[in-house]
């Protein structure tokens, strides 16, 4: 059966191109042209030999996804909604902003995790990508990318990262390896909903990847009700992970907080936030509430934000407020997707 050459490993890929008797230097040059040129065809791959081209079409698939469909908004956010041989669905945003242009990965097909303001867990798990689907993902952002570039990775799509760890591991490596798509590790977020193993395991690998915890609340009763995982991983063992990693690491750890309001945009929320966050390397990104069709939850002032903001930053955190993008093309996560079963 054929695989997508996406999962492949570079010293893999050249044992194969050695045991069909070719010089294993064709591997790089295939790699180049599945990440550097974004190739979608093996036929497109004018250096390898024309004999060799038809072994990798009889034994992989160049792309394992196909793009249904690319809605672009007034803001010049796109998303992409893309079918996999299945007939399911999933969904790439590229953001541009200022010099940056980020790529917003999915790393499952839907997600277990519920949480109350997210499209992508309204719908359930129906399972993991592979590693080459992911990076699939990256080669349609980059082909859509002003000068095919993209400069930064996040895994904020779809689905809990953790939760496909290996995959998700194994497409990261290629994403910054200089054979791969040469995204430095810094400029590649990984973004948890607060998985501890996941966060201890990452911890260890050694990498320079940037890592995003998802809060929402500073205490248990209203995390769970937002965050169904805090009910298995409450605060005290999440931030017991997180202080390991701070600790292993010495890099700094983001923590996102989706501000809804009447739930947890009060001075005492942010009061408690500074509490729970004294002595860590770390930062806060407020991201007002993006409505969502399933949701009945409510998106904050503007006043709000900022009142919110300033009491964090007179007491020495730094924030940030992470502007919404792409509203009117159902940028959010899941939503796409969720209109597209509807
Ligand atoms: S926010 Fe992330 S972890 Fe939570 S349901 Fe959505 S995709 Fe899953």
């Amino acid at each position: 059966m054929k695989t997508n050459i996406k999962n492949v490993a570079l010293e893999e890929l050249g044992d194969r191109v050695v045991q069909w008797g070719y010089p294993r230097f064709h591997a790089r040059q295939i790699f180049s042209w599945l990440y550097q040129k974004n190739a979608l065809e093996f036929m497109d791959m004018s250096n390898i030999p024309s004999s060799l081209r038809s072994k990798l079409i009889d034994n992989y698939h160049c792309s394992e996804t196909k793009v249904a469909e690319i809605f672009e908004s007034s803001d010049g956010t796109k998303k992409l909604l893309l079918a996999l041989y299945e007939n399911e669905r999933i969904e790439a945003a590229l953001i541009s902003a200022e010099k940056r242009i980020t790529g917003c990965l999915s790393s499952q097909v839907g997600c277990r995790f519920s949480c109350a303001f997210c499209a992508s867990g309204s719908k359930g798990f129906t399972r993991n990508l592979s590693s080459g689907q992911i990076l699939d993902e990256v080669v349609y952002l980059k082909r859509c990318a002003p000068k095919r570039l993209l400069t930064h990775v996040v895994f904020m799509g779809m689905g809990e990262p953790f939760d496909n760890y290996e995959n998700v591991l194994k497409a990261v490596r290629i994403i910054n390896a200089d054979y791969g798509f040469h995204i430095g590790a810094r400029r590649i977020t990984i973004s948890t909903c607060g998985i501890p193993e996941g966060i201890r395991r990452l911890a260890r690998e050694n990498l320079q990847v940037e890592l995003s915890v998802s809060l929402h609340a500073v205490d248990d009763a209203t995390r769970s009700k937002l965050m169904p995982v805090n009910r298995k991983y409450p605060l005290n063992e999440l931030f017991a992970a997180i202080g390991e990693y701070v600790k292993t690491t010495n890099r700094q750890v983001t923590f996102e907080y989706v501000v809804v309001d009447g739930i947890n945009n009060g001075l005492n929320d942010a009061t408690k936030l500074q509490t729970l966050l004294k002595g860590l390397n770390c930062k806060v990104n407020l991201i007002p509430y993006n409505p969502v069709e399933a949701s009945r939850l409510k998106a904050p002032s503007l006043g709000n934000i900022k009142e919110f903001k300033g009491f964090l930053e007179r007491r020495g955190i730094t924030v940030t407020v992470r502007k919404s993008r792409g509203q009117d093309i159902d940028a959010a996560c899941g939503q796409l997707r969720m209109r597209y079963e509807n």
